[in-house]
């Protein structure tokens, strides 16, 4: 995926910004009930420049067991979207609205995701993508800081700082709803329209 060449941050600056932003949510305890339940914080993956980045609600069993956003069903329907985009997993930047897991995968409360918001920014601001896919109704209305539904919200581009934001419906809700599957390949086309590529033949 070509990078804009008007970001001069190096790849390895970056990287030592994220890393020491991940050492501080790793000993973060702002969120009692989360830092008392947590295997460990999923701070965020992908690469440090990337262009797109993605980001989720909150880690599930899988991602507090594992570290890594998106690893469980979730994040194999996830990787199939990447792959039909053309993409490898490793261009993209994923992260969530919150780095630890709620307990039994309830929803964020809208307090956890204000103390989360300042790790959460500082990993846009460090990666600084040209695009923010927010991935279901707590992602988009947290990021864009809006009540509107998923259903409003998508299919169009917002922005967020210097950021072209896209929402779309989150992957678990296709693994329920199959039928969202298409306005989601709707939303992912419109991206790499508006970023002037071309998906690639689909298996
Ligand atoms: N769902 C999310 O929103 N994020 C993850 O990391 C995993 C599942």
């Amino acid at each position: 995926m070509p990078r804009s060449e008007s970001r001069p941050r190096s790849r390895a600056a970056r990287e030592k910004a994220l890393s020491a932003l991940a050492e501080r949510v790793a000993q973060c305890t702002r969120c009692q009930e989360l830092a008392e339940t947590r295997t460990q914080t999923v701070f965020g993956v992908g690469n440090p420049q990337a262009q797109v980045m993605f980001v989720g609600e909150a880690p599930g069993a899988d991602e507090d067991k594992q570290g890594e956003p998106f690893v469980g069903r979730a994040g194999q329907l996830l990787n199939k979207i990447i792959e039909a985009c053309g993409w490898k997993r490793e261009d993209i930047y994923i992260c969530n609205i919150l780095r630890c897991r709620p307990p039994g995968n309830r929803n964020p409360s809208p307090k956890e995701a204000a103390n989360c918001r300042e790790y959460l920014d500082g990993q846009i601001s460090t990666v600084d993508p040209d695009y923010i896919v927010c991935w279901g109704t707590i992602a988009a209305q947290n990021l864009l800081d809006t009540t509107e539904t998923i259903g409003k919200l998508r299919g169009r581009f917002m922005e967020y700082g210097r950021a072209k934001v896209l929402c779309t419906y989150h992957p678990s809700y296709l693994l329920r709803n199959p039928s969202a599957k298409k306005p989601v390949w709707e939303d992912m086309q419109l991206l790499l329209k508006e970023m002037g590529l071309e998906p690639p033949p689909q298996k």
